[in-house]
């Protein structure tokens, strides 16, 4: 981490400023160290990202938490995927932010995953905060390495170390549906945000009912088996996804494909490795929720929100850029 990083952290829990307590530096950057407050325990930096993952993690929901952090770290850090040009156009689209626009600005991406769009922020001159939960942070770190204006953090969005009104953007692409309550880590985000400013999330859509009970049938399954046996299901329903795109020209086979589909969710993505990470991505986490398009806009109702737009009705129904998710962004008041 950089130091001015320091400028915006808070510790989560007791609220006060933090001290640095720098090990190893290098250029500038924090590589090992530590973060103290008045809180008994000390956060690690580690791998020159502030690990500011604060409470023991022996109760129930802190548990399931870890299941989901483990799920993206393991996935995410097994598979090189990263196509800038896609990348680009995806950001644009599920944000609503012009890529001009970035430059300067200071921005939260909420569930970096491996870094992906961070990255593009990050080469449009945007001063980016990046933060995860999983170890998917090491793999973000690593992507934006040649960028000296992206720094990643591990830490829960539902208690973030930051002080509030911070940030010029923020944008959350396909993670707050993951925390335990979508809902709840939307309103924790707001603060963060100035006012005036805007907030971009996506978040997976609700199903018909049939699908909805299929899914959540084959998640209490796949939730609890071990990684590497998912893994390996996942990379059996690879044929599957290629057979559904390639069946385009044969109305039988396509009907077929998208009737297995609705009743057993696998990716359809042209890119082999894409589509193996998608499928363990949908499988493996414990939470996943799923909304409406009316319950997301209520929450940016709920929060005074002003110029909401929903960025999927600016598309057709279902945009390959875009996903079938639900997508809105909106100026905070
Ligand atoms: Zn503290």
């Amino acid at each position: 981490m950089k130091r001015d990083l320091l400028n915006l952290l808070l510790c989560p829990l007791c609220r006060g400023r933090f001290h640095l307590t720098p090990g190893e530096e290098h250029e500038g950057d924090v590589i090992e160290g530590t973060l103290s407050c008045a809180c008994p325990q000390p956060y690690p930096i580690h791998y020159g990202i502030p690990r500011v993952l604060p409470g023991d993690l022996g109760n129930e929901p802190e548990r399931m938490y870890v299941r989901t952090a483990k799920s993206f770290g393991w996935e995410w850090r097994r598979y090189e995927v990263q196509d800038v040009k896609t990348d680009q156009a995806v950001f644009h689209a599920k944000t609503g932010f012009a890529l001009a626009g970035l430059e300067g600005r200071l921005i939260l991406d909420a569930g970096c995953g491996g870094g992906r769009y961070s990255y593009v922020a990050g080469i449009h001159g945007a001063e980016v905060v990046a933060v995860d939960l999983s170890l998917a942070v090491e793999k973000a770190r690593e992507l934006n390495a040649q960028l000296g204006n992206v720094q990643v953090l591990q830490a829960n969005l539902m208690s973030l170390p930051f002080q509030e009104e911070s940030f010029d953007l923020i944008y959350s692409i396909g993670v707050l549906h993951h925390t335990p309550d979508t809902r709840a880590a939307f309103n924790a985000l707001i603060p963060l945000l100035k006012k005036g400013d805007r907030i971009a999330i996506w978040v997976y859509p609700r199903w018909t009912p049939y699908r909805e009970r299929m899914n959540r049938f084959w998640r209490n399954i796949t939730t609890r088996l071990p990684y590497p046996l998912l893994h390996y299901l996942c990379l059996l329903a690879a044929p599957l996804g290629w057979l559904t795109l390639k069946a385009g020209k044969t109305p039988l086979i396509r009907n077929v494909m998208w009737a297995i589909e609705k009743t057993i969710p696998f990716s359809t993505h042209p890119d082999w490795r894409i589509r193996v990470c998608d499928t363990f991505d949908w499988y493996s986490p414990q939470f996943q929720w799923h909304h409406t398009e009316e319950e997301v806009e209520g929450w940016f109702k709920e929060k005074g929100m002003k110029e909401i737009i929903n960025l999927g009705r600016l598309q057709d129904a279902y945009s390959p850029l875009r996903g079938g998710g639900v997508n809105f962004v909106g100026t905070k008041a």
